[in-house]
């Protein structure tokens, strides 16, 4: 079995080979972009869940780069979020009492709705501002009292690195806990190695990990084993998906992830609104269709089991509850 940095450096970057290896003709997707302004990127233990020969798989579709993406319409901006000024560069801090650290410079896939497909990393990561600032940034903000690591996926950088960054932050006075934003061990599993899990149990103070699954199909056994290691040393393993058109636009998507979530032991967290990111209007929900898989999930599903349907508004210091009633 290949380690997660091999799988890493092989992951596919063409969207030709990519159908190729799913049985899949060019002639099936009359709209697809040869050469995306954001890369393709998809590793093989993701592509091993999608169905071969299926045009419509809902992995497939979260990858695959289409003409649409160039499209420029009004209410979708490269920066929806106005992620552009923090403090520091690749320090984010827009909740009272949580700040965000964008620690890495890229991700193992690049999902064609990711809100920061535009962010630049080049100038906007830990490795430019430097952990001695970081700390004293959080030295003199007493409030903050959670450093979020996310994407560019934290999980990217390796073990040895992630454990110095984690241990120095975990010793800041006001620091409680530590969350780490990641989508790779879901489309690398092989990522949760020993050495990483040693890591994180030692940090001293509780570890949350999020991870981003959109789909059921994406929960497989590998995967499910992943999480029982983090499971382990994690004080919770929650889950955060956007909600996507074609993709999991339905209650009955919404439902079997839920539960298929719960059978691998990660608990549903947030629901997103797609953010308005140039680039991805065609995944885009009707508010309707919104309101409908929430209230089909709230029908069906215990409330544990029910994910927050929230929607980032750029300026508020806290996530908006969806609360849009059916229309009539
Ligand atoms: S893993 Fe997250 S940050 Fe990375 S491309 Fe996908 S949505 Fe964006």
């Amino acid at each position: 079995m290949n380690d997660w940095q091999t799988i890493l450096r092989d992951v596919y970057k063409s969207p030709v080979d990519l159908l190729q290896a799913l049985n899949l003709s060019l002639s099936d997707f009359p709209e697809l972009d040869l050469n995306p302004s954001f890369p393709l990127r998809v590793p093989q233990p993701f592509v091993d869940r999608m169905m071969p020969g299926q045009a419509s798989d809902p992995l497939l579709k979260q990858v695959l780069s289409l003409g649409a993406e160039n499209l420029e319409l009004a209410g979708f901006s490269q920066d929806p979020l106005d992620e552009h000024l923090g403090p520091l560069p690749g320090l984010l801090h827009k909740y009272r009492s949580r700040v965000l650290l964008i620690f890495t410079g890229g991700c193992a896939i690049n999902c064609r709705y990711c809100f920061r497909r535009h962010f630049p990393y080049q100038t906007q990561t830990l490795k430019r501002a430097g952990l001695d600032a970081v700390v004293e940034y959080l030295n003199f903000h007493p409030e903050v009292n959670e450093v979020i690591l996310s994407g560019g996926d934290p999980l990217m950088a390796d073990d040895t690195a992630l454990r110095s960054v984690l241990s120095r932050l975990a010793k800041v006075p006001g620091i409680r806990r530590l969350r780490l934003h990641t989508r790779l061990p879901v489309v690398i599993p092989q990522r949760i190695t020993d050495t990483l899990v040693d890591s994180i149990s030692s940090v001293g103070i509780p570890v949350v990990c999020v991870l981003h699954i959109n789909h059921a199909q994406e929960l497989d056994a590998r995967l499910q084993q992943s999480v029982a290691k983090l499971r382990a040393v994690c004080r919770s393993v929650l889950n955060q998906a956007v909600i996507l058109r074609g993709v999991n636009d339905t209650a009955e998507d919404q439902i079997q992830l839920s539960e298929r979530l719960f059978d691998a032991g990660i608990d549903p967290y947030y629901l997103n609104v797609l953010d308005r990111v140039q680039g991805a209007s065609h995944f885009n929900v009707s508010d309707t269709t919104i309101t409908s898989i929430l209230a089909g999930m709230r029908n069906a599903l215990p409330g544990f089991l029910v994910p927050r349907v929230v929607s980032e508004v750029a300026g508020m210091g806290h996530k908006v509850l969806w609360s849009k009633a059916p229309a009539s």
